[in-house]
């Protein structure tokens, strides 16, 4: 099962991407050169990625007391990934890029996180240098970034510490001027940077040149101290070995040390690594003495105290895809597999020939589980790259409306497909039966690799507390009104035969906007957010109902392909929707059942 139709419809039928044309920076695509770019990464995909997703697997990554082994298809798929022009694919032509839509790109990555999330498509390395295009100086633009849209550098994220997970106002990392002179170096204030990064994905390995590190540290103040909260938090690049101003290796390592590689319960294709900075293992030389000092050499990005910001420009789109992989090989088991009998007027007949699984109503309702929720949230992210798009490039006021749509349905984006994805990754082992439950069959590494999801990148408390905490209320609610609009639009245009479904939308909403205002009605915010978890579920059904509503708007016809994007839009409105009446109840009384619960009555 090929995932290309489902993305042509969404980009070509519902989003109609080629209308972007019409902006200035996407003049010369069409859609011959968005079929083109997607036709090449289908095909890397298939041939370099999805064939190894086992071999990843099972060949986890090593350690030899001097580098990390990964197996040849790792390096064989990420280098064909950066031949592919992917790693720049919305930069500019002056350096390179294609100057493709967003949409375009993240549509084109589904691909690779469908084929094999687990080898990763260089998501990373393109949000660093992404990173720096906005926030780093020419040089580091020149020497770092170009480097990593070239494929040449790979690049990480270094955020969490040991201690400071979802707490990064707890980091501990510190960050030193590095002599007298630190301020003249070319390539940015220069550092001396001490401390431990925990969990850091492709931390270590020989897939490129050089890894660029992009550390959070504090600075201490003149007492030696550690401003306290996220204030404090400035941004460095580390990188793995020194460079030049004209991105050349000097020959020095930089004293960046693997302390060790997590061994994980799936997403093994990418190492996981625990980072030493600055513990004297690589000692680099200070620019005064010459002496080689321990510390690792870290350089400033941006301003002082302002490295968290900078940081959450690094969006990730990992999610995309998630779940459709453990869809289609649900569906093409069940409608292989033989057992059991159709059920006829009267009961079975043990005599008749045995159906395949496919044919038994529970089975179609997992497969349609599977396919609501896949599809849903793969339609959800192109939504959302669609938005970016028009932040972009569309002009003031349709741009504004973009950033506040994109504020509020961010923690949805991350959340929805995490949550439910690996839900449907989880039916899909249900569907294969006790063969699900096997490693002879691909069901239960796709569970293993998603499972992930719901913890990196903040965790799903995290968002929650985010969205009920934060975005709906932010900017006088103005994110919430926008995405209220863009829904009652929805249901205005809703064709005859859906207008049932709009109504029940329109019901949600109202629930959800009277759940929002009910939890913060005199509360204190910890009674408020006791239960923002269940509203983050809520919130989420409301959005993937509007979004389902919306694509099968453009779903007509009697093609089996539309036939079944409706069947699946009514099965999420049917089933799906009517949950968030309990998960809201808790919400609008601010159940204190979880919150007051002593500890000891556990
Ligand atoms: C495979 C993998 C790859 C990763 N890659 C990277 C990477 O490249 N770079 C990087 O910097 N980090 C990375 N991370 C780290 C990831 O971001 C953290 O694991 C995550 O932020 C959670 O932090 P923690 O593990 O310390 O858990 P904790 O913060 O200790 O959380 C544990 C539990 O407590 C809950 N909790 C914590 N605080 C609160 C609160 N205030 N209110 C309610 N509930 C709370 C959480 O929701 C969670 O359920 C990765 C993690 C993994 C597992």
């Amino acid at each position: 099962m090929s995932l290309r139709p489902t993305i042509d419809f969404l980009l070509y039928d519902w989003l109609r991407v080629p209308q972007l044309q019409s902006r200035e920076r996407f003049a010369d695509h069409s859609r011959e050169t968005f079929d083109a770019v997607l036709d090449t990464c289908e095909r890397i995909a298939r041939d370099k990625y999805a064939p190894f997703n086992r071999t990843v697997d099972i060949e986890e990554p090593k350690f030899d007391g001097e580098k990390v082994i990964l197996p040849q298809a790792t390096h064989d798929a990420c280098k064909a990934y950066a031949e592919s022009g992917m790693l720049s694919a919305a930069q500019d032509y002056e350096i390179g890029g294609m100057q493709l839509p967003y949409t375009v790109e993240a549509a084109a990555n589904a691909f690779f996180a469908m084929a094999s999330v687990s080898i990763g498509s260089g998501m990373l390395t393109t949000g660093n240098a992404n990173l720096l295009m906005a926030h780093g100086t020419d040089l580091q633009k020149k020497v770092f970034a170009l480097n990593e849209f070239n494929g040449r550098f790979s690049g990480t994220m270094c955020l969490s510490e040991p201690q400071a997970g979802s707490s990064l106002s707890d980091v501990a990392t510190r960050a030193v001027p590095d002599g007298a002179d630190h301020q003249s170096d070319p390539l940015g204030p220069r550092y001396r940077l001490r401390g431990n990064k925990m969990w850091i994905s492709a931390g270590e390995h020989e897939l490129t040149e050089n890894i660029i590190h992009l550390v959070l540290a504090k600075i201490p103040d003149a007492n030696g101290q550690l401003v306290p909260g996220v204030k404090g938090i400035s941004l460095f690049i580390v990188p793995k070995k020194m460079v030049d101003v004209n991105g050349q290796l000097t020959g020095e390592r930089n004293d960046v040390a693997l302390a060790g590689l997590n061994h994980k319960c799936g997403w093994r294709g990418t190492t996981n690594t625990l980072l030493n900075f600055g513990e004297g293992k690589y000692p680099v030389p200070s620019t005064g003495s010459g002496q080689a000092v321990p510390g690792a050499i870290g350089y400033l990005v941006g301003q002082p105290g302002e490295g968290l910001k900078c940081m959450f420009h690094m969006m990730n789109e990992a999610r995309i895809g998630v779940g459709m992989a453990g869809y289609y090989a649900s569906l093409d088991y069940a409608r292989n597999r033989p057992q059991g009998r159709a059920m006829g007027v009267g009961g079975k007949n043990a005599a008749s020939p045995q159906v395949r699984i496919i044919e038994h109503a529970d089975v179609k309702r997992m497969l349609l589980a599977q396919k609501s929720y896949s599809e849903g949230a793969l339609a959800l992210a192109l939504y959302c790259a669609r938005l970016v798009d028009e932040q972009h490039t569309a002009g003031a006021e349709a741009a504004e409306e973009a950033r506040l749509l994109l504020e509020v349905l961010t923690p949805i984006a991350k959340s929805f497909p995490s949550e439910w994805c690996l839900e449907a990754n989880s039916l899909a082992i249900q569907i294969h039966g006790g063969y699900g439950y096997t490693r002879d069959f691909p069901v239960e590494q796709y569970w293993r690799d998603n499972r992930l999801n719901m913890i990196h990148e903040g965790t799903h408390g995290i968002q929650a507390m985010d969205l009920l905490g934060r975005k709906v209320l932010m900017e006088d609610g103005q994110g919430l009104k926008r995405l209220a609009a863009r829904m009652q639009a929805t249901m205005a245009g809703a064709s005859d035969d859906w207008q049932a479904e709009a109504r029940q939308l329109a019901d949600a909403l109202q629930q959800v906007g009277a759940a929002t205002q009910a939890a913060w009605q005199g509360a204190e915010p910890a009674q408020a957010l006791a239960n923002a978890v269940p509203y983050l579920q809520a919130f989420g059904h409301t959005v993937i109902a509007w979004i389902w509503l919306d694509v099968v708007q453009s779903a007509q016809g009697d093609a089996p392909a539309q036939v079944g994007r409706r069947a699946a839009a009514r099965y999420f409105f049917r089933y799906e929707l009517p949950k968030i009446g309990a998960w809201l109840q808790v919400v609008s009384r601010r159940d204190p059942t979880c919150a007051d619960v002593p500890e000891d009555a556990f």
